[in-house]
């Protein structure tokens, strides 16, 4: 089988819904569908989302059509990682990292789907299962909410069978944060998993006074408390606090995650299949802290599911709450496994 070539699709549009982190204001839907034919009539189809930046997914449909799609005419869609290579080194004069690995990362997962298309087989079977359900919680309470709504959002994921939450955290000062905490911790009971996510806000030392504060509340994990590039302050953040760091959300290649992971700056490992560098990364990233005994936790779920039912460390995939359509029912806390072949989701 050859690849004949691409198509590309690209949505942009306002969120209904504004949600803010400690940072940002995530005010988009954007969109770019990647597929790729083949001579023999199977296609392989990823989706890469943007929150925000409305021009991005345009940016990133430039990149694949006349780039990066043009480089994998011809090639056989098995050698996944033999065409990874290809497009590293003819992405490296302008940087790899940054937009080209999100275009990287969609060649590969439409590859992944395309194989298991091939071979009508989901991709979870092809990668060797360790189980057929991940342990899912939800991430719902953004910065935009007042303590009532994050009552409300909260109560609303333990009833959907979600094992915990997650919240923002750094918006405002510390006693804002410890207002918010005891808020959800109250609806969803003393057992359940409860995460804090600064996305970046803080420096070391308002990382480190935050960071006990969270510990005395019991708080599952502390995710991204400095710049994601920070891997010396992660390592002595990590030395001085029991409460584990969580990251990985914002590094582009695996390359970006050694140091860190040999270092014991991360306690929760947490890729993102997009800055990642897709699947492939993702599953390699995944087992090279399996080596070192770190738990996996995906940045996001859709397609990573595939990577979470593979590898032997995972923990948790992350959800927001579940689609009111019903397609999909949470079972002892957990996400099954989805039937179709590919990387099919319940995504959609
Ligand atoms: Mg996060």
């Amino acid at each position: 089988m050859r690849i004949t070539g691409i198509g590309v699709e690209v949505v942009s549009e306002p969120k209904r819904h504004a949600v803010r982190d400690a940072l940002q204001l995530l005010d988009r839907n954007g969109r770019t569908r990647l597929v790729i034919e083949t001579d023999e009539g199977v296609t392989g189809v990823s989706d890469t989302y943007f929150g925000r930046l409305a021009s991005s997914p345009a940016v990133l449909g430039q990149i694949l059509t006349e780039q990066l799609g043009p480089a994998i005419v011809g090639e056989d869609p098995a050698l996944i990682r033999q065409i990874r290579q290809k497009l590293r080194a003819l992405t490296d004069y302008q940087g790899t990292a940054g937009l080209s690995t999100y275009g990287i990362s969609a060649i590969d997962l439409a590859l992944w789907d395309l194989l298991g298309k091939s071979l009508d087989a989901p991709v979870w079977k092809l990668l060797g299962a360790q189980r057929t359900a991940i342990p899912a919680y939800a991430m719902v309470g953004w910065l935009e909410l007042d303590v009532a709504g994050l009552e409300q959002v909260s109560a609303r994921a333990m009833e959907q069978g979600f094992r915990g939450v997650k919240m923002k955290v750094g918006g405002g000062p510390l006693t804002e944060d410890v207002t918010r905490i005891k808020a959800v911790r109250a609806v969803i009971g003393p057992d359940a998993p409860l995460m804090v996510d600064a996305n970046q806000a803080f420096d070391f030392h308002e990382a480190l006074r935050r960071g006990r504060v969270y510990e005395e509340l019991d708080c599952r994990w502390f995710e991204e408390p400095l710049p994601a590039d920070d891997t010396e302050g992660h390592i002595r953040l990590a030395d001085k606090l029991d409460l584990p760091i969580a990251t990985g959300e914002n590094r582009y290649g695996q390359a970006a995650f050694r140091d860190l992971v040999a270092g014991g700056g991360v306690g929760v490992i947490q890729p993102d299949l997009r800055r990642a560098g897709g699947l492939t990364d993702c599953l390699e990233i995944g087992l090279m802290a399996a080596g070192f005994g770190i738990p996996y936790a995906s940045h996001g779920g859709g397609a990573h599911i595939h990577v979470l039912a593979a590898l032997p460390n995972t923990i948790y995939v992350e959800s927001g709450l579940l689609p009111s359509d019903g397609r999909v029912e949470l079972v002892d806390g957990c996400y099954p496994l989805p039937p179709g072949p590919g990387l099919s989701s319940w995504d959609g």
